[in-house]
């Protein structure tokens, strides 16, 4: 199935890159088409022809701010950029906003405030969208597709023609060593073979952005020295590489950079070598306690709230 959209050029701004080539962008219909802090929906058509053709960031999120339909402020005014070609760790407790942040920047979610942009263009975008592959948390396969189909309606999904996106699902399904699995559908996968198959999904259309959630929860030792093998060839091959984790060795073995996130906002971002010197830690799992640890946030909580009745009156 060929992705639909509604193609917009402005022929005011010009339409040819640095390279010499056009950059069209597509917008989906219904998401919002202009830059604009407060979410509105601003109905002019957006064209970006070469503007950030120079931009070194794959991700770039000015202000970005989530607040679910409860009130729960999940992400606050967050800034972060992610390097081209970086293999960076956003590391935080539960409830930090890891997720909100990815589904923000993949339009799972809408954005309340802010703007994210994907090598320079913003992330609702079609042609934003393309360059991005994402490996969620929670597997979330069609449970009434096999393994192929669900990689070569990946495929048809982000625009490949047929014959493209069945031989790009043959070799992701060699490299993942899925063949064996072929006509079996999600359902009758192991938790080992869905964590495999969605990251072969995610990376099928050669994203140069992959965002992977928390990619070995769950995962045995081998499979997981596996998967992150792939993973360094396909960063020493210039992908950008997103990666949420608990495991803290594992995001120091691998991240050049990482982000401390806690409550919604980035605490620390550095090396983990600059980070450990900063703070003046041993490990990172030191860094992490002294910084984004949930418990330090129980405490703040605590100091701030107001006694009640029986505590005013205990302390007289
Ligand atoms: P974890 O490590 O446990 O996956 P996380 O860092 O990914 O946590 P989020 O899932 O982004 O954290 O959650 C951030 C905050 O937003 C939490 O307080 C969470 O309860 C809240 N939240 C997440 N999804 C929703 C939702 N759909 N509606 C309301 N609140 C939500």
């Amino acid at each position: 199935m060929p992705a639909q959209g509604i193609h917009h050029v402005d022929p005011a701004v010009g339409d040819v890159d640095p390279d010499g080539f056009r950059i069209e962008v597509f917008c989906w219909p219904g998401t919002r088409t202009g830059r604009d802090r407060k979410g509105a929906r601003d109905p002019r058509p957006t064209t970006f022809s070469g503007m950030h053709a120079s931009s070194t960031s794959a991700l770039e999120l000015r202000g970005l701010t989530k607040r679910y339909d409860d009130g729960t402020l999940a992400l606050d005014g967050l800034d972060l950029d992610v390097p081209a070609g970086s293999f960076f760790g956003l590391l935080g407790p539960n409830g930090a906003g890891k997720t909100t942040l990815i589904s923000s920047v993949c339009n799972l979610i809408r954005i309340s405030e802010g703007e994210a942009l994907v090598f320079g263009r913003p992330s609702y975008c079609l042609d934003a969208r393309r360059q991005i592959g994402i490996s969620e948390q929670e597997p979330n396969l069609d449970r009434f597709l096999t393994v192929r189909e669900t990689l070569v309606y990946h495929g048809g999904y982000y625009g490949m023609e047929k014959a493209e996106a069945e031989e790009r699902a043959e070799q992701m399904m060699g490299v993942f060593d899925l063949r064996g699995k072929r006509d079996v559908r999600a359902p009758k996968l192991s938790g080992g073979m869905k964590r495999r198959l969605l990251l072969a999904r995610a990376l099928l259309h050669e994203p140069r952005l992959v965002i992977l959630d928390e990619p070995t929860a769950g995962v045995d030792v081998e499979l997981r020295h596996e998967l992150w093998r792939y993973i360094r060839r396909l960063h020493e091959q210039g992908t950008t590489i997103l990666l949420t984790t608990h495991y803290l060795e594992e995001a120091e073995a691998l991240c050049e950079e990482i982000a401390l996130i806690g409550r919604g906002e980035i605490v620390a971002r550095d090396t983990a070598a600059g980070l450990k010197e900063r703070y003046e830690a041993d490990t990172l799992e030191q860094v992490y306690l002294k910084t984004v640890a949930n418990h330090l946030f129980a405490e703040d909580e605590a100091e701030r709230r107001e006694p009640t009745e029986t505590e005013g009156a205990e302390a007289v």
